[in-house]
C-alpha cells in the first residue's frame, strides 16, 4: 500500500510540509517512522501509514489536512491512540498525530480548564488536582482526552457531574476544509452537540475547553475482590443496589482474573474472580456507608475499598493495560439485568479464553441520565447499565478466541440489549454499528451535521457518519 502512494507523495511535497509546519513529518524512510506508527492496540500496530506528522499546534493541524487532501490520502486523526478498532492509525494514509499537543491549563476561579487536543487523562487530573479540581475522565489514565470525549466518556465521576462530553463546554475545531472554528453553546451550537458523542465526525479538536469540579484529593474507592462462585450473588445485589444510589456514588461490577498484584492474596492470582469496584466522590463517611452492603454479600477475598487519593484511583489498573497489548472490546446498552443474563455471564466469565479477558457491568443512571435524550449526540442516557466485554492478550494466536468470547457476552444479553451502544466500546469498525449505535433520531440529526461540516467524508476513519450524497 505504501509502495502505490509513493510517487504522490513526491519528497518535494513533503519536504514543503516540513517546511511550513513545526512538527515532525514522518515517512516510511525516516528514523523515528517505525516508533511513531505505533499505537495503544497491538492488534493494529502492524499498519503502515504513508506519513506520520505530529502536529504542535492548530496551524500544523490545518496544513496537514490541506496535504492530504492535495494527495489524496485517507486521514487518521490520533489523540492518545487507544482506539480499540484502529482509527489512530491506517495503512497509506495520512496519520494526524496530535501527541505533542498536551498542554493543560486551569482556572480554578471559574473552574474551567483547557486541554490540548493529544492530552492524556494523566496530564487533565495532573493538572486539575492540584487544586482539588476535576472532570470526568477514564478508568486508565493513558486514554486520550480526544477520542474518550467526542465519543461520550465514561468515568468514576458520570453520576455525579456527568460523561466527559457533558462537561465540555467548548472546542476549537479545524474542520475539513482546514477552517478553524470555535464550538460552543454560544458559536456553532449544532457543532458542539456533535462533539459531545459524535466522535471524530466533525473536525479535528485542537483545544478542549472543560468545567471541573471540586474532587477529593481524597475519595473513597477501590475493589473488592471476591472468589468467582460469588459472582451470581454479587451481581444480584449490585443489580439491587444500583438503581437507588446516590449520585456521588459509580460502580462497576467486574468477572476477571485475579492479577498478580501483592494486595491480592498470592494463592488467588490467576484464578476467576468476582470485583465490586466504586469511586465515590461525597464525603469519605458517606462513601463507606454506601458500599456496606457489599462488604457482606460475601466474604471478601481482598477489599482494597476505602479512602484513597482520587489521583491513585485515577491510575490504579493502568500496570495491566499498557501500551503494545492487543485488544477487542464488545458492548451493548441494557434496559436490565435479569436473571438469566446473570446466569450466562456468570458461566462466560468461567469460560474465558484468557486471564485478560473482563466482563464489565457499569452502573449508569445519575447525573448521565438526568440530560435530555436530545441535548447532546450520546444517546439512550435512560439505560441503567452499560455491558462491556473487555478483553487483551499477548500471543496473537489467541486473539480470535478472544473476540470470539467477547462476541458471545454480548451476544448472551440479546434479551435485555436495546440494540444500541456506546461507540467507544466497539471493536469493530462497522458503520451498520454506528447508525444503530446511534438510533434513528439522533443519527439522521448527526448526518445532517456531517453533511454540512464534512460533506466529502474527509474524517472516515472512525465509528463513520456517512454523510448523504447531493442526489440522495
Ligand atoms: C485501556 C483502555 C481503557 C479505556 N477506558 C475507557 C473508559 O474508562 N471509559 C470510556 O468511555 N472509554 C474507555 N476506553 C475507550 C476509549 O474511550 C476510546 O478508545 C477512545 O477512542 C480513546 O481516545 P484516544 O484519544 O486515546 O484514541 P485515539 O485512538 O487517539 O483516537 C480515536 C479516534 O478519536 C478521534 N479523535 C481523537 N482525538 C481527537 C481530536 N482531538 N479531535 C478529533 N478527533 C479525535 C479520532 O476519530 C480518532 O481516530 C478505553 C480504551 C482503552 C484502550
Amino acid at each position: 500500500m505504501t509502495q502505490t502512494i509513493a510517487p504522490v507523495l513526491g519528497e518535494a511535497t513533503v519536504q514543503e510540509l516540513r517546511e511550513t509546519g513545526r512538527g515532525e513529518s514522518l515517512t516510511p524512510s525516516d528514523e523515528g517512522y517505525a516508533e511513531a506508527c505505533r499505537v495503544w492496540n497491538g492488534a493494529h500496530d502492524g499498519r503502515r501509514p504513508a506519513l506520520v506528522v505530529r502536529c504542535t499546534g492548530a496551524a500544523d493541524v490545518i496544513a496537514a489536512i490541506g496535504f492530504a487532501r492535495s494527495t489524496h490520502l485517507p486521514i487518521a486523526v490520533r489523540g492518545g491512540a487507544h482506539s480499540i478498532a484502529g482509527f489512530s492509525t491506517c495503512d497509506g494514509g495520512l496519520v494526524i498525530d496530535l501527541s505533542p499537543m498536551k498542554g493543560v491549563r486551569v482556572d480554578p476561579e471559574t473552574r474551567r480548564a483547557t486541554v490540548g487536543g493529544g492530552a492524556v487523562w494523566a496530564d487533565v487530573d495532573h493538572e486539575t488536582q492540584a487544586y482539588g479540581l476535576a472532570t470526568t475522565g477514564g478508568l486508565v489514565s493513558s486514554t486520550g482526552v480526544g477520542g474518550f470525549t467526542l465519543g461520550g466518556g465514561i468515568g468514576w465521576l458520570m453520576r455525579r457531574h456527568g460523561l466527559a462530553c457533558d462537561n465540555l463546554v467548548a472546542a476549537d475545531v479545524v474542520t475539513a476544509d482546514g477552517r478553524l472554528v470555535r464550538a460552543s453553546e454560544a458559536e456553532n451550537a449544532d457543532l458542539v452537540w456533535g462533539l459531545r458523542g459524535g466522535g471524530g465526525n466533525f473536525g479535528i479538536v485542537t483545544q478542549f475547553e472543560f468545567e471541573l469540579h471540586a474532587v477529593g484529593p481524597m475519595v473513597y474507592a477501590g475493589p473488592i475482590f471476591y472468589a468467582a462462585d460469588a459472582a451470581r450473588e454479587l451481581l444480584h445485589a449490585f443489580r439491587d443496589w444500583a438503581g437507588d444510589a446516590p449520585d456521588e456514588i459509580t460502580a462497576l461490577v467486574d468477572l476477571t482474573t485475579a492479577p498478580p498484584l501483592p494486595v491480592i492474596p498470592a494463592e488467588w492470582h490467576g484464578k476467576k474472580v468476582a470485583a465490586f469496584i466504586a469511586v465515590s466522590a461525597g464525603p469519605l463517611d458517606m462513601g463507606e456507608s454506601l458500599v456496606a452492603d457489599f462488604r457482606t454479600v460475601a466474604e471478601p477475598i481482598a477489599d482494597l475499598l476505602g479512602p484513597m487519593p482520587y489521583q491513585v484511583i485515577q491510575t490504579l489498573i493502568d500496570p495491566l493495560w499498557q501500551k503494545g497489548l492487543n485488544s477487542y472490546f464488545k458492548a451493548t446498552n441494557l434496559s436490565g439485568l435479569d436473571d438469566e443474563l446473570i446466569d450466562r455471564l456468570t458461566e462466560l466469565h468461567l469460560a474465558a479464553p484468557g486471564p485478560q479477558c473482563e466482563i464489565h457491568v457499569h452502573q449508569m443512571g445519575g447525573a448521565v441520565a438526568r440530560v435530555t435524550d436530545d441535548a447532546t449526540a450520546f444517546t439512550e442516557r435512560s439505560m441503567p447499565f452499560v455491558l462491556n466485554a473487555v478483553t487483551g492478550w499477548h500471543d496473537a494466536e489467541v486473539g480470535s478466541a478472544h473476540r470470539d468470547w467477547a462476541r458471545s457476552v454480548i451476544g448472551a444479553a440479546e434479551n435485555v440489549s436495546t440494540g444500541r451502544a456506546y461507540v467507544n466500546f466497539l471493536g469493530d469498525a462497522d458503520a451498520d454499528a454506528a447508525r444503530s449505535s446511534y438510533g434513528h433520531q439522533t443519527y439522521a440529526r448527526l448526518v445532517a451535521l456531517k453533511n454540512e461540516h464534512d460533506p466529502s467524508n474527509v474524517f472516515r476513519l472512525n465509528q463513520n457518519i456517512e454523510p448523504q450524497a447531493a442526489d440522495a
